[in-house]
C-alpha cells in the first residue's frame, strides 16, 4: 500500500466555479472542466496561495488517503467523498485523530446544548490544514507572563510566527498543539487545544502571526511544554480547529462575553478585532471576565485601558483582598437592566469560555434576568443557538 497522504480537494456542492483557486495556484495545478473544479494531487504542494481567495471555502478541503483520488474521478463527482479510516505511520489513524479533536471541540462546546451554529455573518473559517501526520512547524516569537510574579497562576501569552506559511485563522478558532515526546504508553502525545487570542490578521495588523494565552497546570504535559518555551525555540502546530464558536462580522452585533482566566482568549481576539475594524462603534460589547484577583487576571492592564464606551469591562475577583468575594454570576445580577434589555435584540450574541465549573452559574444568572424581564429563557436559549447567537466553549 502506498503511504497515505492528505489530498487537497473542492467541495463541488459549495464552489461557485469563479476559477479564483486556479489563478491564485502558483504551479498550475488547479483546472476545470464544464463542471467541476479539481485539483491535481501530483501537483499540489500544499502551500496553501488558493485558499485565501476562495469566497465560498469550497477550496479548503482535505482527506487522507493510501492512493489519491485521479483527476477524472474528481470531475465526475456530485459531492465529496467522506474520509475513510487510513492507518498511519504512529499506529493511530487521521481521521480517529480528527475524531478526536473535534471530540474535544464537542465537548467544550457541550454547554450550548443542541447543535452549535456559527453567527450568520461570520467569515468562512479553513479547519484542519494541518494534522498530526503533516504539521506546521513553526518558531515562538515571544513568551511573556501576565499574571504576577507573586500570583498563584503561571499564565502565558505566547505568540507564535508563522513565517511566509499560509495558516488562516478566525477569531474563536483553535489550534491544537503536541507536545514532544511519548505518553506512559510509549505513544505520542495526544494533541491540547488552545484558543487563539490574537485577531485574524496577526497580533499588529498585517502581522503574520498569532498568539495563545496558556495557564500552566501542575503536572499538565502540553502547558507546561508551552509556558517554557523560549524564544525561536520550534513548536509544530495543527488546525486551525472550530468552525462555530466564532465572532459574527457585523460592527451593529451586540456580544455578550463572559469568561474565567484563559477563557479570556478568544475575547481578546474578538476585541482587537473589533477595534481594528470598527473603532467607532460604542456600546456593544460588554465583558464579565472571572478571576481570582487582579494579579492572576491575564491581560488586565491592557484591558483596563479599554474606553467603557467601546466596551464595558466588569471584574468579578473572588479573592481580591479587602473586596467581598464576586463571581461572574454576581458581576452579571448587578448588570441585570443592561443584560435584560440586550437579551431580545435579534443582535445580541452570547458567548461563554473558560472552566467548565462557570456553567450552571451563569445559566442561573441568564435565567433569573430573563425572568425578570418576562421572557422565557430556555426558549430564547434555543433561538439564540439555532441562529449562531449563543456559544459556549469550555473545558
Ligand atoms: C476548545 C479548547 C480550548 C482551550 N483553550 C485553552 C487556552 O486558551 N488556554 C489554556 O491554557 N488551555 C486551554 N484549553 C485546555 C488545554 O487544551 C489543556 O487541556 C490544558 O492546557 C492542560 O493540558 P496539559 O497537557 O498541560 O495537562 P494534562 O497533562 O492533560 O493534564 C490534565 C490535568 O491533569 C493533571 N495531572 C496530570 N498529570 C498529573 C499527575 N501526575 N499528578 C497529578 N495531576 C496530574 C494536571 O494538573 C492537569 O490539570 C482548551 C481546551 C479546549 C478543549
Amino acid at each position: 500500500m502506498n503511504a497515505p497522504i492528505k489530498q487537497h480537494l473542492i467541495d463541488p456542492e459549495i464552489c461557485i466555479r469563479c476559477h479564483t483557486c486556479e489563478d491564485a495556484c502558483p504551479i498550475g495545478a488547479i483546472s476545470h472542466n464544464d463542471d467541476n473544479v479539481v485539483v491535481d494531487a501530483s501537483m499540489c504542494e500544499h502551500c496553501l496561495h488558493c485558499i485565501g481567495p476562495c469566497p465560498t471555502g469550497a477550496i479548503d478541503n482535505w482527506r487522507v488517503v493510501s492512493s489519491p483520488y485521479s483527476l477524472d474521478e474528481q470531475l465526475e463527482w456530485m459531492d465529496l467523498p467522506e474520509q475513510a479510516e487510513i492507518a498511519i505511520s504512529d499506529g493511530t489513524s487521521g481521521a480517529s485523530l480528527d475524531d478526536a479533536i473535534q471530540q474535544l471541540l464537542d465537548t467544550a462546546h457541550e454547554g450550548a446544548g443542541g447543535q452549535a451554529r456559527a453567527p450568520a455573518t461570520a467569515s468562512q473559517p479553513s479547519i484542519n490544514l494541518h494534522n498530526i501526520s503533516n504539521p506546521l512547524r513553526v518558531r515562538v516569537q515571544g513568551n511573556f507572563r501576565l499574571t504576577a510574579d507573586d500570583a498563584d497562576s503561571d499564565v502565558r501569552h505566547l505568540v507564535i510566527d508563522l513565517a511566509d506559511h499560509t495558516f488562516p485563522v478566525l477569531e474563536g478558532q483553535s489550534i491544537g498543539i503536541i507536545a514532544p515526546g511519548l505518553d506512559d504508553n510509549g505513544k505520542p502525545h495526544l494533541p491540547r487545544l488552545y484558543s487563539i487570542s490574537s485577531p485574524r490578521d496577526g497580533e499588529r495588523p498585517q502581522t503574520n502571526n498569532l498568539s495563545l494565552t496558556i495557564k500552566r497546570e501542575k503536572h499538565g504535559i502540553c502547558s507546561n511544554y508551552l509556558c517554557d518555551l523560549q524564544r525561536d525555540d520550534e513548536v509544530e502546530i495543527i488546525g486551525p480547529f472550530g468552525s462555530t464558536f466564532l465572532m459574527p462580522d457585523d460592527p451593529d452585533a451586540n456580544l455578550i462575553m463572559i469568561c474565567t482566566g484563559t477563557g479570556s482568549a478568544p475575547f481578546r481576539a474578538f476585541t482587537m478585532q473589533r477595534q481594528r475594524t470598527s473603532p467607532e462603534i460604542q456600546n456593544k460589547l460588554m465583558l464579565f471576565f472571572g478571576a481570582r484577583s487582579s494579579s492572576s487576571l491575564p491581560y488586565f492592564g491592557p484591558l483596563k485601558k479599554v474606553p467603557e464606551q467601546f466596551m464595558k469591562t466588569i471584574f468579578c475577583l473572588s479573592r481580591e483582598k479587602d473586596l467581598p468575594k464576586k463571581y461572574v454570576q454576581q458581576g452579571m445580577l448587578d448588570e441585570k437592566e443592561s443584560l435584560a434589555s440586550l437579551l431580545p435584540l435579534p443582535k445580541t450574541h452570547i458567548y461563554m469560555c473558560g472552566l467548565k465549573s462557570m456553567e450552571e452559574g451563569v445559566e442561573q444568572a441568564f435565567e433569573q434576568i430573563a425572568n425578570s424581564s418576562g421572557l422565557d429563557w430556555s426558549k430564547l436559549r434555543t433561538t439564540m443557538r439555532d441562529e449562531g447567537r449563543y456559544h459556549v466553549e469550555t473545558y
